[in-house]
């Protein structure tokens, strides 16, 4: 019987243990170790009010890898609902005004959101990238200078809390277009198949879905129980715990930060390898709920026109604001809060700064510059908010090349693997748990 431990119960360490647990029974003995109370790492729900606050990720791509599955082995499946045609749309802040980002090129020439010389740029031949590129480049190459500083960057804030001219287009691309879904197809292909299914979510929020993992998990999962060290044996690993005692396992997973994977492996792993993991920058992001009656947002926040706000770098920087972006959430999943209340999820903060200002402040400033650039009547009431320290890594130009290396550097170390290293989100996070179950099965 192959002994394997996980390290870490987010959402990917849940999926791969889950998998390994059902598939593999009577072959794999796998334990898996959280340091935390609760398993599901940066997912995590709450209702206030009637509200549903989601502290980290809003949704999950319908497609994602072995997803489907996984809902029907944990009985979510009637609890799992595709978000409202509204996750398809933008809207993105534009001299101070809000502007359509609709899907597909025809109607993108319609909106008015780009100049004539923007719009020309939409046609530009790619050519081919002068090397490892950044997200801006990138889309200036494909789609021009303007498509790539409003739209492109908008959705870095919002989806990776960084700045589309310091991000690895390599990783980033791929995870903006599992996020944002046919949004980006007609304008900045990748080469991958569209994702069709749509972004989901389910009835009580996402933590609904770590908790029936960690529920179908039983004692596999042990919670309160840090890993402290990963040393070599002889045959196989040792797994240090926090309390004192020690595993043995055949394959160790590090499905923590990257930063905690190298202190982990200490000197069992190469110096640039562990140089690599530990320079990964994260970005800290607030993350507000705020709530208002219908009647106070202008007409397209309503229902049946909202859709999702971006505030590009250049909008942000002349509004002085470290807003990153702005979702009402009822637009995705109308049962989310009351009836005829807006709910807004704000970021903020990320590659924008503020990290270092007491949370309070933050809060009250965001919240005042949210209603400034939304053109609200009266200032929303904060309902939750809470930083997010650390919590969005931000992969620099060449990142792509230098996950590539720590496979390399792994192969001194057999028997260990490093998760998350890849591009961010979740759908990322399940594909790499069902590429590595099935290796660890074989
Ligand atoms: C505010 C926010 C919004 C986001 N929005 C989206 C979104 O809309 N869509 C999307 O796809 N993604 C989104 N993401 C990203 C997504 O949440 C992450 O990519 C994903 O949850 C990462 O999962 P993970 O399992 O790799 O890591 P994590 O969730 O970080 O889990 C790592 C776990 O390891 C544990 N751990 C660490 N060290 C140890 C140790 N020594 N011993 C034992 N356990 C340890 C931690 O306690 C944690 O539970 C968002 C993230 C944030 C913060």
């Amino acid at each position: 019987m192959k002994r394997v431990v996980v390290v870490g119960a987010g959402l990917g360490g849940l999926v791969l243990a889950h998998r390994l647990r059902r598939d593999a029974a009577g072959r794999v003995e796998v334990v898996l170790l959280e340091r935390a109370g609760r398993a599901g790492g940066a997912v995590r729900s709450e209702w206030l009010d009637g509200v549903l606050c989601e502290h980290g990720p809003l949704t999950i791509p319908g497609d994602a890898p072995g997803l489907r599955a996984l809902v029907d082995e944990t009985g979510l499946a009637r609890a799992f609902r595709p978000a409202a045609e509204a996750a398809q749309r933008r809207w993105v802040l534009g001299r101070g005004r809000l502007h359509g980002f609709p899907a597909g090129r025809g109607a993108l020439f319609a909106s008015g959101m780009l100049s004539v010389r923007g719009l020309l740029g939409l046609d530009r031949a790619a050519g081919a990238p002068a090397g490892d590129e950044t997200l801006r480049d990138h889309a200036a190459r494909r789609a021009g200078r303007q498509f790539a500083d409003t739209l492109v960057d908008g959705l870095a804030a919002e989806a990776f809390g960084g700045e589309a001219a310091a991000l690895d287009a390599a990783t980033c691309v791929p995870a903006l277009r599992e996020r944002t879904g046919r949004l980006l197809d007609a304008v900045l292909p990748d080469g991958r198949q569209t994702l069709h299914a749509g972004l989901h979510s389910f009835d009580l929020g996402m933590q609904v879905l770590p908790d029936a993992l960690a529920a179908a998990l039983g004692p596999v999962l042990r919670l309160r129980t840090g890993a402290r060290a990963v040393r070599k044996q002889a045959a196989g690993w040792t797994v240090a715990l926090q309390g004192g005692d020690a595993l043995v396992a055949d394959h160790v997973v590090l499905a923590t930060p990257p930063a905690e994977a190298a202190a982990l492996l200490g000197p069992a792993l190469r110096d640039d390898a562990a140089r690599f993991l530990r320079g990964i920058p994260h970005a800290t992001v607030d993350v507000l709920h705020l709530v208002l009656p219908e009647a106070d947002v202008p007409g397209v926040l309503r229902l049946g026109t909202a859709a999702p706000v971006l505030v590009p770098g250049a909008e942000a920087r002349a509004a002085g604001t470290t807003v990153l972006g702005v979702t009402p959430t009822r637009a995705l999943f109308p049962h989310h809060g009351p009836r005829d209340t807006v709910v807004l999820r704000a970021l903020a903060g990320g590659a924008r700064g503020g990290a270092e200002e007491p949370l309070d402040e933050a809060l009250r400033r965001a919240t005042d510059e949210v209603t400034l650039l939304l053109g609200l009547r009266k200032a929303p009431r904060l309902l939750h908010g809470t930083r997010c320290r650390q919590a969005l890594p931000q992969r620099a130009p060449g990142h792509a090349h230098s996950a590539e290396a720590l496979q390399g550097a792994l192969v001194a170390c057999p028997g260990v693997s490093v998760m998350g290293v890849g591009p961010p989100g979740l759908g990322e996070a399940l594909r790499e748990a069902g590429a590595l179950a099935r290796t660890l099965m074989t």
